[in-house]
C-alpha cells in the first residue's frame, strides 16, 4: 500500500486552484443582504413593531408578546422570501463553539396541507434539550432544562436555508450558561458607569457604547496533509515534527503576496461575511508561513463578538470547500509563531465622541485622559483577572513564548502620553493650585496631539497597548470566544469608573473645584498604577526580571493563572456590577478546568497512539534495513575490514534503539500519570496534575520522535513533515 504521507503529497501537488467566478457585484449591493437589519425591518414590520425593536436595541426596552408576534411574522416573511425553510436559536455555550438546533417553519394544517409558521413565542424563547452543554454543576440532571432567549440587539441572519436568531442561554434557575448573557450585562455596567463620569465633562452624554474590533489570526493547511496527521485532526496542533530547515527566519511571508489558492478561499469567505453584514476589511499574510489574518471594522462589542464567532464558522466551512483546513489553535506548530486574536477596545458616546481619543481642547482632553487613566488603573487592579480570562490549554503554549505577549500583564502608552501623565504627576498636588498652575496644566494637556493615531509609536510586544484611539488587548487566544476577556475588561473599567466618580464627588463635597478634584484623583491613580506601565521590549529577559522587581505576577500555566477568576476580589467585582454571581463564576471555572484537562488528555492519548503505532514500528522497519545492510557488508568484506571502516550504521542502529526504548518508557509513564489524574475528584487539583505531571511528557516524547525523524529514511516516515505542512 502506498504510504499515506505520499498519497497526501500527491493529492497536494495535483490540486487545481479553484477558478474564481468573478463576482461582479459591488459590495454596497450585497452588504448585509442576509441580515434582518434596520433597513429590512422597515420593509417587513409595521411602524409600531419597528419602533419597538429599535428601542429594544438602543435602550434595552422589553418587547411585549403582542409585538413579538408581529416581529416574528415579519422575520418569517423575509426569511421565507429568501428561501429559508428552517429557523434556529443561535447561541454561544461555554464549550467555546456556537450551537444551533434547526426546526422547520412548516406546520401541517387540518386539510392535509401545510403553512409556514413562526409564532412570537418561538422567536422569544426556546427550550433546547441542552443537558450535554457544559454547565459546571449548575444544572442538575433532574432539572436539565436550559432556555434560550432572543437578543434583539444582534440582528437575525440567514445561513444557507436557516434563519438564525441570536439568543442568550440560561438555566431554568436563571444562571447564565453562555458568554452572551454576562457580556451584555458587562456592556450595560460600563455604559452606566461611563455615562456618570461623562457628566463631569458633557451633560449631553446619555449612552456609552463599548466597541470591539478583533483581528483574527489563523493558519491554513491542505486537507490531504491535515487528514494524514491524526494529531492535527484530533487536537488542532502538531504534537511532533522536526523544524523545517526554512520557516520564518527570513520574514518573507509577512505582508507578502497572497498565494492564489489562499486568495480564492479568502474572497469566498469574505463575500459570505459581507452578505452577513460583517464589515470585513483587512486581510494579510502573517509572520509564519501559511499564517494569515483578517479583521473587520470595529462594531458594538456584543455584535462584534457574534460576528467573530460567525466568521470562524464560515471560515471553517469555506476552507473545506477549498480542500483546506483552517487552524485556530494558538500554537499549531512548535518554534513558529502562534496565533492570537487582538481585541481592539474603546468606548464611544451617543454624541459621537470616542472617549479614548484626544479631543480638540483641554476640556475634552481631560475627559480623554480620565478614561485613559481609569482604564490603566483598572488593568493594574485586575491584571490577574484579565490574565485568567485568556489562559487556556492552547494559549499556554503562546504566552511568554518569544513571539507572543508575555504572561506578565503590562500597559504600553507611548511617549506622548507617558509625558502627559508625568506632567500631571509633577504638577498636581493636594495643595490648592494657583490659577497660574492650573493654566499651565491645562496648556500641557491641550498639547496632546489631536490625532495621536498617526504619531503614536507602536509597541508590538505589549499585551495591552494604547494604539492612538483604543486599547489593544493582544494576549487573547486565537481560538477563544473574545467575550470572556471583554466581560472582565468592561466590568473592571466600570468598577473603576464608579470608584473614580465617588472619589471625585467626595473632594467636590469638601469644596474643591471639579477640575482640581479630577486632577487630584487622576494623579493618585497614576502613582498607584505606575508599576503596570512599560514601554520597553516585552519579549525580553530583562523585562521578566524588571517585572518581578515591580511585583508584577508572571503566571504561565493555566491552572495557576485561572485561580484569579474565582478570587474574592473577582467575585466582588462581578457581583457588585451584577455581571456574574459567585455560583456562575465557580461553574465557569470548573468548566474551563475540565476543558483544560480533556484537551491535555486527548493530546496525550493521540501522542501515545502515534508514538507506539506509527513511529516505533517505522523506526523498527528502518532499523531492520540497517541491520541487513550491516550483515551484508560483513559478508562481503569480512569482520576485520568492516570494523576498520568504522561502525556508522551500528551507531545509528543503537541510536534508534535508545529512542525506541525511551519512547516506550515515557509513553507508559504518561499513561500512569493520566490514571492518577483521572482519579482526582477535585477539578482544580486534577487540572494541576495534568499541567504538572502529564503535560511535560508531551514534550519529552516529542523530543525523541523528532530525533528519529532526523535519522529515519524519508521514504519510511509516515506523517507529513513541517516543510510539507507549512508551504501551500
Ligand atoms: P493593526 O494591525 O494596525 O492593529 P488592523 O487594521 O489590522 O490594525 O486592525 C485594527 C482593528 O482595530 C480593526 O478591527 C479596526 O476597526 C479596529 N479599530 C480601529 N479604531 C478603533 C476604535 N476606536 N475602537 C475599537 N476598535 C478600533
Ligand atoms: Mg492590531
Amino acid at each position: 500500500m502506498a504510504h499515506i504521507r505520499f498519497k497526501a503529497l500527491e493529492l497536494l501537488y495535483s490540486r487545481e486552484i479553484p477558478k474564481l467566478e468573478l463576482n461582479t457585484r459591488r459590495t454596497s449591493e450585497y452588504f448585509g443582504e442576509n441580515v434582518f437589519n434596520r433597513r429590512t425591518m422597515q420593509e417587513y414590520l409595521s411602524k409600531e413593531a419597528f419602533e419597538h425593536i429599535v428601542s429594544a436595541i438602543d435602550k434595552g426596552c422589553k418587547i411585549d408578546r403582542k409585538i413579538a408576534t408581529q416581529i416574528a411574522s415579519g422575520i418569517k416573511a423575509w426569511a421565507v422570501n429568501k428561501g429559508a425553510t428552517h429557523y434556529t436559536h443561535w447561541f454561544h455555550p461555554l464549550n467555546g463553539a456556537t450551537a444551533e438546533k434547526h426546526d422547520a417553519f412548516f406546520e401541517p394544517t387540518a386539510d392535509g396541507g401545510a403553512i409556514e409558521n413562526f409564532r412570537g413565542e418561538l422567536l422569544v424563547q426556546q427550550e433546547p434539550d441542552a443537558s450535554s452543554f457544559p454547565n459546571g454543576g449548575i444544572r442538575n440532571t433532574f432539572e436539565a432544562r436550559g432556555y434560550t432567549a432572543w437578543d434583539p440587539s444582534s440582528p437575525a441572519f440567514i445561513i444557507g436555508t436557516t434563519l438564525c436568531i441570536p439568543t442568550i442561554f440560561v438555566s431554568y434557575t436563571g444562571e447564565a450558561l453562555d458568554y452572551k448573557t454576562p457580556l451584555i450585562k458587562s456592556v450595560n455596567a460600563l455604559d452606566k458607569a461611563a455615562v456618570d463620569v461623562c457628566q463631569f465633562f458633557d451633560k449631553n452624554v446619555e449612552k456609552v457604547i463599548t466597541n470591539l474590533g478583533w483581528e483574527q489570526e489563523y493558519f491554513l493547511v491542505d486537507e490531504a496533509l491535515f487528514n494524514a496527521r491524526p494529531d492535527l485532526a484530533l487536537t488542532g496542533r502538531t504534537l511532533m515534527g522536526h523544524a523545517s530547515a526554512k520557516d520564518q527566519q527570513l520574514d518573507d511571508h509577512y505582508f507578502g503576496s497572497i498565494p492564489d489558492r489562499v486568495s480564492a478561499f479568502m474572497r469566498e469567505f469574505e463575500y459570505e461575511s459581507l452578505r452577513l453584514g460583517i464589515p470585513i476589511k483587512t486581510r494579510h499574510n502573517e509572520v509564519a508561513p501559511n499564517q494569515y489574518e483578517c479583521a473587520p471594522i470595529y462594531e458594538e462589542a456584543n455584535l462584534a463578538v457574534d460576528h467573530n464567532q460567525l466568521i470562524m464558522d464560515l471560515m471553517s466551512k469555506t476552507a473545506k470547500k477549498h480542500k483546506l483546513r483552517v487552524l485556530f489553535h494558538e500554537k499549531p506548530f512548535k518554534d513558529i509563531n502562534g496565533s492570537g486574536k487582538h481585541n481592539n477596545w474603546s468606548m464611544g458616546t451617543n454624541t459621537g465622541v470616542n472617549l479614548l481619543s484626544p479631543g480638540k481642547n483641554p476640556k475634552s482632553n481631560l475627559q480623554f485622559l480620565t478614561f485613559l487613566i481609569v482604564t490603566v488603573k483598572a488593568v493594574d487592579v485586575y491584571a490577574d483577572l484579565l490574565r485568567a480570562t485568556i489562559m487556556s490549554a492552547g494559549n499556554e503554549h503562546r504566552l511568554g513564548a518569544s513571539e507572543a505577549p508575555p504572561a506578565i500583564i503590562s500597559v504600553f502608552l507611548g511617549t506622548e502620553l507617558t509625558k502627559a501623565l508625568k506632567g500631571i504627576e509633577q504638577r498636581v498636588s493636594t495643595k490648592k493650585m494657583t490659577p497660574d498652575e492650573k493654566t499651565e496644566l491645562k496648556l500641557d494637556i491641550g498639547k496632546i496631539p489631536e490625532i495621536l493615531l498617526d504619531n503614536t509609536d507602536r509597541n508590538r510586544t505589549s499585551p495591552f497597548a494604547f494604539t492612538g484611539n483604543r486599547f489593544e488587548f493582544r494576549a487573547v487566544g486565537s481560538s477563544q470566544n473574545c467575550a470572556a476577556p471583554m466581560i472582565a475588561l468592561n466590568t473592571a473599567v466600570a468598577q473603576q469608573l464608579k470608584e473614580f466618580k465617588t472619589e471625585v464627588d467626595k473632594l467636590i463635597n469638601k469644596g474643591i473645584k471639579k477640575d482640581e478634584a479630577i486632577f487630584q484623583i487622576l494623579k493618585k491613580y497614576i502613582v498607584e498604577s505606575k508599576k503596570i506601565l512599560f514601554e520597553g521590549n516585552g519579549y525580553s529577559e530583562e523585562w521578566v526580571l524588571e517585572a518581578e522587581k515591580r511585583g508584577l505576577s508572571n503566571i504561565k500555566d493555566m491552572p495557576q493563572a485561572t485561580k484569579a477568576f474565582v478570587s474574592e476580589k473577582a467575585i466582588k467585582l462581578f457581583e457588585n456590577n451584577s455581571v456574574l454571581s459567585k455560583r456562575e463564576l465557580e461553574a465557569r471555572q470548573e468548566i474551563r478546568q475540565e476543558i483544560y484537562v480533556k484537551k491535555i488528555q486527548i493530546e496525550a492519548r493521540v501522542l501515545g497512539d502515534l508514538a507506539i503505532n506509527h513511529i516505533v514500528p517505522t523506526a523498527i522497519k528502518y532499523q531492520n534495513v540497517l541491520i541487513q545492510n550491516v550483515q551484508s557488508l560483513k559478508t562481503l568484506l569480512g569482520d576485520v575490514e568492516y570494523n576498520n571502516m568504522g561502525n556508522t550504521q551500528i551507531d545509528t542502529i543503537k541510536n534508534i534503539s535508545t529512542n525506541i526504548k525511551e519512547i516506550k518508557e515515557l509513553v507508559n509513564e504518561m499513561i500512569e500519570e493520566r490514571k492518577i489524574g483521572n482519579n482526582i475528584e477535585n477539578m482544580e487539583a486534577r487540572a494541576e496534575h495534568y499541567n504538572k505531571k502529564v503535560k511535560p511528557y508531551l514534550e519529552l516524547v516529542r523530543y525523541r520522535i523528532d530525533k528519529l525523524e532526523l535519522i529515519i529514511d524519508d521514504e519510511f516516515w509516515p506523517l507529513p513533515k513541517y516543510r510539507e505542512l507549512l508551504f501551500l
